[in-house]
């Protein structure tokens, strides 16, 4: 705790038990209000003003030092100073009174308590940033619930500052006046029982629950407005219509399925989407293919002599598409079809909150069902850049169609998708030249991630063009250029560090557009219903478009385009949609694993550096050279380190980071140890096999034991070890 919360927490617990010592609280007890009424009231006479500061002032005071005696001070402000004045300054006192416990509060323990429990109080958090004004505000009606807990457990959580004042402001306002009115005939008052009844008790609790029912009817009238014009069927044909069947869709459909909900996957190109027809799977298979021919190239260096090596292309692609072959079974029609799936192929169309037109081969049929999961994924996004239409250029989409390799590829872009091409195709021999348009690739990760990637990438060829902003395309004598602007940061000129650009031309022989995803919100009726998009389809942490029966997951809806969100997000989209309102779940992100997959590979879970510090997150980074790995050694790829953030002192991981060899297997563990609150300790306490490429997991948790030891008792032992001597 800091000097200056400390400071503050000695002077508020110094005045509050001075209170009790001084015995001061006698005062604040109904006997002596009535005992001292008549001197007050004259005190009143002779000094108003001073007298209104004096009592303003203990109020306050009393308040915020959550002394026991409030209520008499309401009665008493009644009392002395009648209705109207004391209704005023009982109301304005006890609600800047609560306020400056609530700012103590949250000055002295808010960070400590956000920090311990942070994560546990997610949810609360999220709640209360949401909705805290109406939880407050049930709070402050019902004079049931004490008064200065409210104050304090408030201070604790996430509400903002202005928020809880003026809803402690306007929520207390009519019990406050209840108790100033009664304190205006105070002869009449035997106990303070007397001021409540259990009827009066019985209204505010109504009262209280109002704001919470209030909520809910908003909240229903909301939806049933999203459904005005649209008539809703008597039944349905189905429980759950799910459009899209690639990751996110197929997901849906499955968990629909299992559970005997009737649902129907429709699908308007291949079955399995982006990742098994022209994402994951082909890449991945590509970079396979790619690195058999970079080892064989490489393994004369350790004895082995395969001679020159050549690369058939046309075969190398044949191989991709016998991959995806291979897989396309696990999620064909047939095998949904028996899982109890109705699969229908063609276009889907939204025509309202319950239909969906599916037209195939010129046919249109129209199918009714309870709720929808757009699951339509995303497209390559391709910039309208001048000349590109003269240009056969290359997208995720279409790349695997090729069966030439081209002899120079240029690769727009610098994100995972283009840094894995990049390196593909530059091992199958083409010589790639990779340009972005940022002083670095694959912005999100940390600097030194990216420098450990840049490096091997540059040292295998790939020309790397940083800083180089695509401007346009241009044909010159029948070859195909792209103009860039390079920036060249710091230049000085007149003693003035300024950024100097100049275009530059890069010819190539194919282009590769890799510049992001862009999700498919169009097309399918969305607009014309009204269902909210911004660049994805808008949903809610229960996946819900403004239409409560519509969801979306995947890549339409973001904000992670990768193949295990997508499944994650199915389970949520398709759970909400079948259960709700009986029972519902919401996203959670917490810990997501994301790997890109060139040589060596990048792993991550959790924060990476840069996000810590742009989060303002104290951290501890601990780290392990794989290049002194036995396996990574044997192996020839000791190249990479595990990069481990904690939280200062504490045996809580925070993010991992790895580069190197099978860093996505490596990752495994960590995603784990994060997911069930394993910390660095019991990783080091696990036995892990000889030689394995993970015990730099076990590793890194020794460096971090290392660094955390606990200097006192070393320095005891070392003490117990020399008396044994003797
Ligand atoms: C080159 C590349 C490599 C990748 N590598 C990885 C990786 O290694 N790991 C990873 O996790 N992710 C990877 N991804 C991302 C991953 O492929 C996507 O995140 C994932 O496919 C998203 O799944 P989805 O179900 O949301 O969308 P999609 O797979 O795109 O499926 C959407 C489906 O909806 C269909 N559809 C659209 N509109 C309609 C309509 N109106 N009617 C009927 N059907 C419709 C489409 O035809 C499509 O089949 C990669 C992507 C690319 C491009």
């Amino acid at each position: 705790m800091s000097l200056k919360k400390l400071l503050l927490l000695l002077i508020i617990v110094a005045l509050f038990i001075s209170a009790f010592a001084f015995d001061l609280t006698q005062y604040l007890s109904l006997d002596v209000l009535k005992e001292k009424q008549q001197q007050l009231n004259q005190l009143f006479v002779d000094y108003p003003f001073q007298v209104f500061a004096i009592y303003f002032v203990v109020y306050v005071a009393s308040t915020a030092l959550s002394l026991p005696g409030a209520t008499i001070l309401t009665l008493g402000a009644g009392a002395i100073f009648g209705l109207g004045w004391g209704l005023l300054l009982a109301s304005f006192a006890a609600s800047l009174g609560a306020f400056l416990a609530f700012l103590s509060a949250r000055f002295i323990l808010h960070d400590w308590v956000q920090e311990k429990f942070g994560e546990r109080l997610t949810a609360i958090n999220r709640g209360m940033e949401r909705d805290g004004a109406f939880y407050l505000l049930s709070l402050r009606l019902v004079p049931l619930f004490p008064f200065f807990v409210i104050n304090l457990v408030m201070g604790l959580t996430k509400i903002k500052a202005w928020t809880f004042y003026w809803v402690s402001q306007v929520g207390m306002l009519l019990g406050t006046a209840v108790y100033v009115n009664a304190g205006t005939q105070l002869a009449q008052i035997s106990s303070l029982g007397d001021v409540i009844s259990a009827d009066l008790i019985g209204a505010f609790v109504l009262l209280g629950i109002f704001p919470l029912i209030a909520k809910a009817v908003l909240a229903f009238v909301k939806r049933r407005k999203a459904f005005k014009g649209y008539k809703k069927p008597k039944s349905f044909d189905n429980n759950l219509v799910v459009i899209g069947a690639g990751s996110a869709g197929l997901v849906s459909a499955y968990i629909a399925a299992t559970v005997k909900a009737k649902v129907t996957l429709v699908e308007k190109h291949k079955m399995g989407g982006d990742c098994l027809n022209t994402g994951c799977v082909p890449s991945k298979a590509l970079l396979h293919v790619a690195e058999l021919a970079h080892n064989a190239r490489n393994a004369s260096s350790a004895g082995v002599h395969v001679g020159e090596v050549s690369v058939d292309f046309k075969q190398v692609m044949q191989q991709v598409k016998s991959v995806i072959k291979e897989i396309e079974p696990h999620d064909s029609v047939e095998r949904y079809t028996n899982l109890g799936v109705n699969v229908e192929q063609g276009d889907a169309r939204i025509v309202s909150p319950w239909e969906v037109e599916v037209t195939s081969n010129g046919e249109t049929k129209r199918i009714t069902t309870r709720s929808i999961i757009i699951a339509t994924g995303a497209k390559p996004l391709v910039p309208n850049f001048e000349g590109l239409d003269k240009v056969d250029y290359l997208t995720s989409d279409t790349l695997w169609e090729l069966d030439e390799l081209p002899k120079r590829l240029l690769v727009l872009g610098g994100g995972p998708i283009g840094c894995e091409l990049s390196q593909a195709f530059q091992r199958l021999g083409s010589q790639v030249t990779q340009v972005e348009m940022a002083e670095r690739l694959m912005g999100p990760e940390d600097a030194d991630t990216v420098e450990l990637l840049t490096q091997r990438l540059t040292a295998e060829g790939i020309d790397i063009k940083l800083n180089h902003k695509a401007l346009r395309f241009e044909q010159h004598n029948g070859e195909s250029v792209l103009v860039a602007e390079q920036t060249v940061d710091n230049e000085s000129v007149d003693n003035q560090n300024v950024d100097q650009s100049k275009d530059v031309e890069i010819p190539f022989d194919k282009v590769l557009i890799a510049l992001g995803r862009q999700p498919n919100i169009t097309g399918f009726g969305l607009e014309e219903l009204g269902v909210q998009t911004n660049k994805t389809v808008s949903t809610n942490e229960l996946l819900q478009t403004n239409f409560p029966n519509i969801y979306a997951c995947g890549d339409v809806a973001g904000p992670y385009q990768l193949t295990h969100v997508a499944s994650h997000q199915a389970w949520y989209a398709s759970v909400n949609a079948l259960f709700d309102p009986f029972k519902t779940f919401r996203a959670d992100y917490s810990v997501i694993p994301w790997v890109t997959y060139t040589s060596p590979q990048v792993a991550n879970v959790g924060l990476t550096e840069q996000q810590a510090k742009k989060a303002d997150k104290p951290y501890e980074v601990t780290e392990y050279d794989i290049g002194e790995l036995d396996r990574a050694i044997a192996d020839d790829s000791a190249y990479g380190r595990v990069k481990v953030l904690t939280k200062p002192g504490k045996d809580e991981l925070l993010g991992v980071n790895i580069v190197g060899p099978q860093a996505g297997e490596l990752l495994a563990e960590y995603v784990l140890a994060m997911k069930h609150g394993i910390g660095l300790n019991k990783i080091l306490g696990t036995i892990h096999s000889y030689p394995t490429l993970a015990e730099a997991n076990k590793y890194v948790a020794g460096e971090w034991k290392r660094a955390n030891a606990p200097q006192k008792l070393l320095t005891w032992v070392e003490t117990f070890h020399r008396w044994r001597r003797g």
